[in-house]
């Protein structure tokens, strides 16, 4: 073969090679096939783009969390915009790859500030007067959401009318896009696989399913769409023992092939001392569940989550946490994911930007595989193997700074 020929190959089968991610230089944009799932940082509460394998996208909470205390973490990358505007921003970025960047979906798991934003006085009004921008509503006012999920939709009245400044400002949000946008809204319904599907070339990829695990107490049984209810009757019970917000949060499993990965909002699997059994939510989705490839801690690590029975039965090669309180994770929830006992094997755990006291309280967390930055798993077409690759969140470079795996799917 001629030289300029070769050439001319070996340039072609570079271009085919798909983009790797390489520390020091901007993580590889999105490519078809692959399922991305970025777990922002900011200092301010969860915010997860995914990107499915045939570009349909879905962001799962864009909290923006007021309190500032000693207890909580810096801002990232810094204070000069707020936590919406720049999860705004990565995901422009994150979705460059789009001639037009939309979110085809957006799940909120619950009603609470760090996953939806909440509203201060300083808190910017969107020019439609209908509701204040932070957060979510920041986020699906920048960029148009097709489906809005949510746990309550349309009466918000379980266990009780949820009428706190926050959760009304969400619900003026949907309700202003559902009149004039055509923003579609739905109550995210336990059991159901056909609420989040892929949009743009689905029988491409018949491997994938986004399976809602639980809500409200309602949790899916194994069998086709069945649930069952794990709350007693609230006339049965003391309002003292009535179902928290937590409690109360969405969960849901994502499957790309063998992969699979789990994400249950803030639920908890350590009753309160005193408190009634089923004030552990996370031991029935759990089993519901079964073991994942990887999973996003309950409740960001905090003491009443990651009950032995979830650390077992999940037993994720890969963990994720995202920060934003010196409690994220506490010192038994940091044990039991180490723990042999409760899984064998290996398994890595990474943080958004842990606080500097939780690196002198809790035993043998620099065993984390990293505690800052973005974190960002890329699934291999067809789900056999994954990635982790950690980007830079102190500027936005959108700079690789490390990279794990490939860990193949079991
Ligand atoms: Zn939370």
């Amino acid at each position: 073969m001629k030289r300029t020929g070769f050439l001319v190959l070996l340039a072609a089968a570079a271009l085919a090679a798909r983009a790797e991610d390489v520390a020091g230089r901007e993580i590889a944009p999105w490519q078809p096939g692959t399922l991305d799932i970025h777990q922002i940082s900011t200092g301010r509460g969860n915010a997860a783009l995914y990107i499915l394998p045939d570009g349909t996208t879905l962001l799962v909470d864009a909290g923006e969390q007021a309190r500032k205390t000693p207890r909580h973490t810096p801002d990232r990358p810094d204070g000069t915009r707020p936590a919406g505007e720049w999860i705004v921003r990565y995901l422009r970025h994150a979705l460059r790859h789009a001639p037009q960047p939309a979110l085809d979906y957006a799940l909120l798991t619950h009603f609470h500030g760090d996953h939806m934003g909440v509203v201060a006085e300083e808190t910017p009004a969107s020019p439609t007067g209908a509701y204040r921008l932070t957060g979510l509503t920041r986020a699906g006012e920048s960029l148009r959401i097709g489906k809005l999920l949510d746990r309550g939709w349309p009466d918000y009245s379980y266990p009780s009318p949820l009428e706190d400044s926050a959760t009304r400002n969400y619900r003026a949000f949907a309700k202003w896009q559902a009149e004039h946008k055509g923003l579609k809204v739905e109550r995210f319904t336990p059991g159901r696989n056909d609420q989040v599907v892929l949009l743009r070339a689905p029988e491409k990829y018949r491997n994938f399913e986004f399976r809602n695990i639980g809500a409200n107490g309602e949790i899916w049984t194994g069998v086709g769409t069945n649930t069952r209810h794990h709350f007693p009757a609230l006339e049965t019970i003391a309002r003292a023992d009535w179902p928290s917000e937590n409690m109360c949060s969405t969960s849901f499993r994502l499957s790309y092939g063998p992969f699979d990965y789990f994400n249950g909002g803030d639920i908890p699997g350590i009753p309160a001392e005193g408190s009634p059994d089923w004030h552990d939510v996370e031991t029935p989705v759990a089993k519901a569940v079964g073991p994942v490839e990887a999973a996003i801690l309950n409740h960001h690590g905090y003491i009443d989550s990651q009950n032995a029975f979830l650390v077992a039965t999940l037993r994720p090669r890969v963990w994720f946490l995202s920060v934003w309180d010196s409690g994220h994770p506490t010192g038994r929830v940091w044990q039991r994911l180490q723990s042999t006992r409760l899984y064998p094997g290996p398994r890595e755990v990474f943080a958004t930007d842990l606080h500097s006291a939780t690196r002198v309280v809790v035993n043998g967390i620099e065993k984390l595989a990293s505690d800052r930055g973005h974190i960002v798993l890329r699934v291999s077409p067809g789900g056999g193997e994954f990635r982790v690759v950690i980007v830079d969140d102190s500027s936005e470079s959108r700079r690789v700074t490390k990279v794990f795996g490939p860990y193949p799917s079991r």
